[in-house]
């Protein structure tokens, strides 16, 4: 094994490993319980979005929840049954949260979805292993469970080191030990898959020392490469807590520090976690989707400790189960490290795609938190700090909620190891505040981004209903402009070509003439038949009655003439100055008019006043008296024609 220069970090401590317990067995695989219970939020990012529903039966393998999202991540039926309910269930989660689970009912067959991996990987683009990756739903195993193709998908050229964390520093975890003892050359295949698609000058394995076996399986299956194109080795660090965190382990393997506020890949590493590599190995040579992993189970309380491949989405009281624990025993219960982990609260909790460990510790094992006692500044936590932070500045800020003092302080850094509480002679949990004062700022973010994506949309529909307006008002200008343009065009050609084409006032002219013509030998028809009439009344003639009938019909013709002539010269729009034919020939037809105009009044009126009666209103009387007016000047009108038509 060749030497690499190793470094140190600040701070670290050294509790007791209690790891020895767990590593005496090989790996077992776990039991497949009556029902797996599936958080479709398994990892970093968007939740996946199932597509089973309730009664679908599912192969080992097959796709139930799909992610969508690019930060997000698909997840696999663990193994064949039938779906239940989709439903909110416990999961995971330091305020012991209920998520959206998928319930799957086993049929204990355990049968495949057919499947099968890539001949040769190194015949594939890193496109699509990055895509196979994705496909079988990778996330980190180590840590958050951050999706891995998403990781994977930084541009080669930025990455000179990829480093493989297999330091495992957290007390009574040994999932990846017996994983790197077990299944060595598997690892190491998925690591070559990983350099295959990222290209690093060098790849190295950081493992603490306190794991020999694992460290020469290791070394054994990279001795057995035929070629070792990417330099994969092995470095041996030492045992010290946090050694496992991803800049403390960058800092020991290379000297070089993560930026504050920046990535492994602004100096140029990539990180993966060894179990991940593993699971790179099962996707791209088997083609097998992520559906189980390595699960440390023990504690006091655990009569039987050991790593069991578990499948996700086994109840922790089934594990529990399986490993002859003590129930009455179990003072603590605690998924993943003492010094990280969470404490459960319900055993129906499911072993998700993160759970590296399951202690159930007795009272004696992790007794109950002491008192809290007031900071006496003795400073220990800070020299415990791996992260160079003042966790006693941040515990009085995080306590007061001034966060803008805790950003200040970098709390954002704080990698929430708890090296600093493990110190405290005053019991202080600072982790718990830092934890409360992180979800308090990310919360404060969170609104902000929310009231300011909302003035944006805001200032964004603002903007566009003024733009809409000012393209209205343009095109209402731009209209009346043409319509002005057009007019003054016809005008300008009307002058220049004047036509003596007949145009509407024309023919009314024609037909006003025609009219007028008939109305003027009407006019004379009367005339001589009143003369006759005269004359019959005269004589005593017994024509007179037909001579008077005749005169009516001609006076009635030469009436409806004249309202004829009347309305041409009005629809013709006849100059103010013409005279009225029909009032200046027959003043019947103009009293005729009045009274109907009388009558309209008369009428509109009335109708008024009985709306307002309808309403109860208080213009009745008002209204009334206009309508009494109106028939008065209506019978006044009517009397003024029947005095003129005698
Ligand atoms: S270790 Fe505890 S008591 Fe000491 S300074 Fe830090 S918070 Fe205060
Ligand atoms: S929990 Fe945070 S503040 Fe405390 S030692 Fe770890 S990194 Fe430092």
């Amino acid at each position: 094994m060749k030497q690499i220069q190793l470094h140190d970090f600040n701070g670290g401590i050294h509790p007791n490993e209690n790891k020895i317990q767990s590593t005496t067995l090989e790996i077992l695989n776990a039991n497949i319980p009556e029902k797996l219970i599936l958080p479709i939020a398994q990892h970093i990012g968007a939740p996946s979005n199932p597509v089973v529903k309730p009664g679908d039966t599912v192969l080992k393998g097959q796709l139930i929840a799909q992610g969508e999202d690019f930060v997000s991540c698909n997840l696999h039926a663990p193994t064949s049954g039938t779906i239940g309910e989709i439903s909110l269930q416990p999961v995971p989660h330091q305020s012991n949260m209920t998520a959206t689970s998928i319930e799957i009912i086993t049929d204990g067959k355990d049968k495949w979805l057919e499947h099968s991996g890539l001949e040769n990987y190194l015949n594939a683009e890193p496109e699509q292993l990055i895509k196979l990756i994705q496909q079988a739903g990778i996330t980190g195993l180590g840590g958050a469970g951050f999706p891995t193709h998403v990781k994977t998908s930084i541009p080669a050229s930025k990455i000179d080191t990829v480093i493989i964390n297999a330091a495992e520093c957290e007390p009574y975890i040994t999932s990846d030990d017996m994983l790197m003892r077990e299944h060595s050359q598997e690892v190491i295949r998925g690591i070559e898959i990983l350099c295959h698609i990222l290209k690093p000058k060098q790849c190295l394995i950081g493992i603490e020392n306190n794991k020999p076996q694992a460290i020469e399986a290791l070394q054994q299956a990279i001795d057995k490469l035929e070629s070792n194109a990417y330099h994969i080795q092995v470095a041996s660090i030492p045992t010290k807590y946090p050694s496992g965190g991803e800049k403390q382990l960058i800092q020991i393997l290379t000297g070089q520090e993560v930026p504050n506020g920046g990535l492994p890949a602004d100096i140029g590493v990539l990180l993966q976690n060894v179990g991940t590599a593993h699971a790179i190995y099962q996707a791209i040579d088997k083609g097998e989707p992520l559906i189980s992993r390595i699960t440390t189970v023990t504690g006091d309380a655990c009569q039987q400790p050991r790593n069991y491949r578990v499948l996700f989405g086994t109840q922790v009281k089934d594990l529990l189960a399986q490993a002859n624990t003590n129930l009455s025993k179990v003072s603590r219960l605690v998924m993943g490290g003492p010094m990280m982990g969470i404490t459960l609260q319900d055993t129906n909790t499911p072993v998700v795609k993160t759970t590296n460990c399951l202690i159930a510790a007795s009272k004696h094992e992790l007794p109950d938190p002491a008192q809290e006692q007031a900071c006496i500044r003795c400073g220990m936590c800070t020299q415990a700090c791996p992260a160079q932070l003042l966790p006693q500045q941040l515990y009085w800020f995080s306590k007061s909620s001034n966060l803008e003092q805790a950003k200040a302080h970098n709390i954002g850094d704080c990698i929430e190891c708890g090296a600093c509480s493990y110190v405290c002679p005053s019991n202080i949990p600072l982790v718990q505040y830092y934890r409360f004062a992180k979800g308090e700022i990310r919360q404060a973010n969170a609104d902000k981004l929310k009231s300011d994506g909302a003035k944006k949309r805001f200032d964004t529909r603002t903007a566009r209903l003024e733009r809409e307006q000012a393209e209205k008002d343009a095109k209402r200008k731009a209209r009346s402009e043409a319509a002005a343009k057009k007019q003054a065009e016809k005008k300008a050609q009307e002058a220049a070509n004047p036509t003596p084409a007949a145009d509407s006032n024309t023919v009314a002219e024609i037909d006003i003439a025609a009219l007028q013509k008939k109305l003027d030998a009407t006019k004379l028809g009367i005339e001589k038949s009143k003369t006759k009439l005269a004359e019959a009344i005269a004589s005593d003639s017994d024509k007179v009655e037909i001579l008077q009938g005749a005169l009516e019909k001609a006076q009635t013709k030469m009436k409806d003439l004249a309202l004829k002539i009347a309305q041409a010269k009005k629809a013709s729009k006849a100059t103010p100055e013409a005279t009225d034919p029909a009032s200046e020939t027959d003043p019947l037809i103009a009293l005729k008019e009045k009274v109907l105009a009388a009558k309209t009044r008369m009428e509109k009126a009335q109708e008024r006043l009985n709306m307002a009666k309808e309403q109860n209103l208080d213009t009745v009387d008002a209204l009334q008296m206009g309508v009494d007016k109106q028939k008065a000047k209506l019978d006044a009108a009517q009397k003024t024609l029947e005095e003129a038509s005698q």
